[in-house]
């Protein structure tokens, strides 16, 4: 039997089930330091990169996996959704920054205010995805989801979703922008990342939804892309413009 240093409760077994410390806590030497950063690190890299690989090849597997209860080797979804926005946004100004890549404005017939709402967009994109991944997760539960699955539920999969589609255009950037060259700042490539979302989000909710039994699967499944291309548009179009007017 051994007692918990922590909290007292004696017990066997590797660790606490009252409190959860592990039974073998040392005193704190160099060498016992070592160890827990490294331990700490290679743990943390391995969860999250593990998290990151899967949502891109099997979304709908860990998705699965994570709703059920399987929580243990994925990286918690607001910390991953976090990190990879975060990263997204470090690399994204530090390839613009390298390569002077400016925003350039599309020269079809649009009124002055909705160029700048347009030029406004693509400049804050990133802060525009956390109430589209809200609109998305909501047409998926209305379509799909309901009454099988929890709203919260399907915002938790979003979450996931969003941080792996900023890897995916992380990846895009690079590919895009520092080994062809071309501006990724330019409108064309803006349409290039809409309608990558688009085939991640079709991806996500097939891999995701194929494995439960559900009445007019195909046809659900392109009423979802269809409403959150339209309400994602409308977003996009009139949020700018209200924020403009509103801050002016
Ligand atoms: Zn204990």
């Amino acid at each position: 039997m051994i007692t918990c240093i922590n909290c007292g409760h004696t017990y066997l077994g590797k660790f606490c089930p009252e409190c959860g410390q592990r039974s073998s806590v040392k005193r704190l030497s160099p060498n016992v330091l070592v160890e827990e950063v490294t331990h700490f690190f290679t743990h943390v890299e391995k969860h999250f990169l593990r998290t990151s690989l899967d949502f891109i090849l099997h979304p709908g597997r860990a998705s699965h996996n994570f709703l059920i209860g399987k929580r243990k080797n994925y990286q918690k979804p607001v910390s991953y959704f976090l990190i990879w926005t975060g990263i997204f946004i470090l690399c994204h100004n530090l390839i613009i920054g390298q390569f002077h890549y400016e925003y350039t404005i599309s020269h079809t017939s649009q009124s002055p205010e909705m160029a700048e709402a347009n030029l406004f967009l693509r400049k804050n994109f990133t802060f525009m995805m956390l109430p589209l991944l809200f609109i998305s997760a909501a047409v998926i539960w209305l379509v799909m989801a309901r009454p099988r699955f929890y709203f919260i539920e399907m915002v938790v999969l979003a979450l996931y979703g969003g941080g792996t589609y900023f890897i995916l255009n992380l990846l895009s950037d690079i590919l895009l922008g520092v080994i062809i060259g071309i501006n990724i700042n330019h409108i064309n490539v803006f349409i290039w990342q809409t309608i990558l979302s688009a085939l991640y989000n079709f991806w996500f909710t097939y891999d995701f939804f194929h494995r439960f039994t559900i009445r007019l699967f195909w046809l659900r499944m392109f009423l979802t892309a269809a409403f959150i291309a339209v309400s994602g548009k409308i977003f996009m179009d009139y949020a700018p413009l209200f924020w403009l007017y509103f801050t002016r």
